[in-house]
């Protein structure tokens, strides 16, 4: 080949054609660098024909590639996948590409490299920054600018610590091997069911084909015993694994649950890596060498030499749907690429997705039961607490029933849970004298207080600010009082209720890394904790045998808003927490508190019998065309000139194609009408399922122009309509 058609990374970009140099050999895959005008840009081989080029160059005028790197070719199931992710998301190529090669420093050769990480010496001159440096950076180990970030200092405040001797410097070889998994370290003894589904599960592994298969067992059946046997063959084979999890905070729990599995823990990939780490993970994916990797979403895109298996754990998490960039579903994607390499791909779950119980029913999934606990463990006892006949005191938010059975689980030296879908104190403030509400200056969002951090924050955009003494309206002093409550009030409460309990809050503000989690986990363990307060952080995941109580505090929450998924998300939350409840051998009880005992939602979780609802819940999409049975995309407008985003969404809304089982609604200001400083209007195209309705919005929004500060983004199967 004289001549190379190359994707590079740079989204703005499209493929670009250049010269093979004499002596260079390139096939398609081939990780390269090319020159773009005075700059070099990695970028990977494709076939020309897949990759239609606008910029047809002749070949006397072609620029050579600078050089080809030492490293396996990108395969062709992973540059269909990627061709099929940048289609299919109307997403440019090159973006997703970018979700591949997505180590830079993995590309270069086998080198050491040099960290830093505090001596525990303090630098005779102390200054305010030296010692908040040193206070953040404390346990951990990095580059210059990875502490720096992490200190929230400068370079140059980490070097002078470096010369004063309080930091010191080691090198670190980058690429040292992995540990191999041991298939026969400590197998399990399976139950009779678990072993059906595991055998099942290895046959699949060994069959080298593709097979979608649903794990469906209640929380704490054992899911994760079982696919770990088909991990394990998949090692036995000397075949790669990936395991997706929705939440890096349960990749460190998931580290130590294998390591006792398999005697060594597996490759982890987050964004909480540091530089080295990810280089290192990067290069033993692409060798082949990592055997087993598990990681969040972003873990899909990576080379993987020969991958084997692929499970997505906790399937029916939303938080697998990204949001930004590439807005793609990576439950959705790992089947595509299970498709393309000719594997398998398990997902588990003890609460399905309904769009992933129709594949079933239609029988293009696969699916395996496990429908009761493992050993003696029984699914705990759920009751409805209806606010209405039992309301907590004034001010108060923990109904007396619920304050009666955390006093009994605490007597008999057992652990409560308290579930609340919300960070911070409380998620409006306002003035007691005029009534004026904080909102966020950037988002049409509430400023939500954080007392532990004495700030009100917005959950959008990250705005901060100290919660003022005077109302910026009324100028009335300390007239500001909080309505509603977050997790942080209802530790209050828990606090005045009982003085003696340790309590501990769990949310994405104080569980913010995988080591925050093992953190937690062990003092959970240990008994450290009474009482957990916690997000849908909490919800899944966890296995904590003396944890017997969970009491949800708010049911109702999750059924505002006119989501098309809000009840059967509501029910998958309350239903993953309440399987947090009597794990071991104690029985677990779960109070729901809630003022619609009546609700659907409610009904079922306490009648146990999931089956109806769903079926309700699935009858209702399939009579609204809804997904699973028709498709929605929408068309997100933003500037931060109204004007602008309203021109140009209605011009989009006016030339709306007339293709027949296709619906445009909009346009309208999104229920987030401003993000981040941004404009927003909405469009929402309903179409039905058979029709290729990225064809049809590629063409639309191809002829289209719009001033160069408004940004047009789709959102192929949104999961939210904000
Ligand atoms: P799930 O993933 O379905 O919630 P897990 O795989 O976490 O369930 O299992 C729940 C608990 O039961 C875990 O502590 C697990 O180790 C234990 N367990 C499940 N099956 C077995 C088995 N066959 N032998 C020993 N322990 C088991
Ligand atoms: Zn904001």
């Amino acid at each position: 080949m004289s001549r190379a058609r190359v994707l590079l990374l740079n989204a703005a970009l499209g493929p670009l054609d250049y010269r093979v140099p004499y002596g260079m050999t390139v096939e398609p895959g081939s990780i390269v660098l090319a020159p773009l005008g005075p700059r070099q840009l990695a970028g990977v081989v494709w076939e020309a024909e897949r990759m239609p080029s606008d910029a047809e160059v002749g070949d006397n005028r072609l620029r050579p590639l600078l050089s080809a790197y030492d490293l396996p070719p990108i395969a062709a199931p992973l540059r269909r996948l990627i061709e099929w992710t940048a289609n299919y998301y109307l997403s440019p190529p090159a973006a997703v590409l970018r979700m591949a090669l997505s180590s830079a420093s993995a590309l270069d050769g086998n080198k050491t490299i040099v960290e830093y990480r505090p001596t525990g010496e303090v630098p005779p001159r102390l200054t305010p920054q030296r010692a908040q440096a040193l206070e953040r950076i404390a346990g951990r180990q990095g580059l210059v600018r990875e502490l720096a970030l992490a200190a929230d200092v400068s370079d140059a405040v980490i070097r002078g610590l470096v010369k004063a001797g309080a930091i010191e410097t080691i090198e670190v070889r980058v690429d040292d091997p992995f540990a191999v998994p041991d298939p026969g370290h400590a197998p399990p003894i399976l139950s009779e069911e678990q072993t059906q589904a595991a055998g099942s599960l290895t046959e699949s592994v060994r069959a080298r084909a593709f097979a979608p298969i649903l794990l469906d067992g209640v929380t704490g059946s054992g899911k994760t015993e079982v696919y770990f046997e088909a991990v394990a063959e998949a090692i036995r084979q000397r075949r790669q694994t990936l395991v997706l999890l929705p939440e890096i905070a349960l990749t460190e729990p998931f580290l130590t649950r294998f390591a006792a599995r398999f005697g060594c823990a597996p490759v982890a990939w987050h964004s909480d890596l540091r530089q080295t780490q990810r280089r290192r993970a990067w290069r033993a994916i692409a060798s082949g060498e990592a055997l087993v990797t598990v990681g969040a979403r972003s873990a899909l895109f990576l080379p993987y030499r020969d991958l084997g298996l692929i499970v997505v754990d906790e399937a029916h998490e939303t938080s697998f749907k990204q949001e930004e960039g590439v807005m793609y579903h990576a439950r959705d994607v790992a089947v595509m690429r299970g498709q393309f390499e000719g594997i398998p791909v398990v997902l588990a779950s003890a609460t399905p997705a309904i769009e992933t119980r129709q594949q079933v029913a239609a029988g293009r999934y696969a699916e395996l039961k496990l429908p009761g606990r493992y050993g003696v463990a029984e699914m705990p006892e759920i009751e409805a607490l209806d606010l209405t006949l039992d309301p907590p005191p004034r001010g108060r938010w923990l109904a007396p029933r619920l304050v009666a059975a955390m006093s009994e689980t605490l007597e008999k030296g057992e652990q409560a849970l308290l579930f609340l879908n919300r960070r911070g104190y409380a998620p409006l403030t306002l003035c007691r004298t005029c009534g004026h509400r904080f909102q966020c200056p950037n988002c049409t969002a509430w400023m939500v207080e954080h007392r532990l951090l004495a700030r009100l924050a917005c959950h959008h955009c990250g705005h901060v600010m100290p919660p003022p003494r005077l109302c910026p309206e009324c100028g009335e002093e300390d007239s500001l009082v909080a309505c509603g409550p977050g997790v942080e009030r209802i530790a209050d409460e828990v606090a005045a209720l009982f003085p003696e309990a340790r309590t501990a809050i769990v949310t994405s503000d104080t569980i913010w890394s995988p080591a925050k989690a093992a953190e937690f986990v062990a003092r959970m363990e240990a008994h450290a904790i009474d009482i957990v307060v916690g997000t849908q952080l909490v919800t899944k995941g966890y296995h904590f045998p003396n944890l017997t109580l969970v009491g949800v505090v708010d049911a109702d929450l999750g059924l505002s808003g006119g989501d098309l998924r809000a009840a059967e998300r509501s029910f998958q939350q309350i239903a993953q927490v309440a399987g947090r409840a009597g794990r071991g051998a104690k029985p677990g009880r779960v109070l729901v508190q809630t003022r619609e005992p009546k609700a659907p939602v409610i009904r079922a979780l306490i009648s146990g019998d999931a089956e109806s609802f769903y079926e309700a819940e699935t009858d209702s999409r399939r009579h609204a065309g809804a997904p699973p049975f028709g498709r929605y995309a929408a068309i997100i407008v933003s500037s931060e000139k109204l004007e602008e985003a309203v021109e140009t969404a209605r011009s989009i809304g006016r030339t709306a194609p007339e293709v027949e089982g296709m619906h445009v609604y909009g346009p309208a200001p999104a229920p987030l009408a401003m993000l981040r400083g941004r404009h927003r209007q909405r469009l929402l195209v309903h179409a039905r399922r058979a029709l290729d309705v990225q064809d049809v919005i590629r063409d639309w929004l191809g002829a289209l122009e719009w001033p160069r500060g408004v940004r047009v983004a789709v959102d192929v199967d949104p999961y939210s309509f904000l």
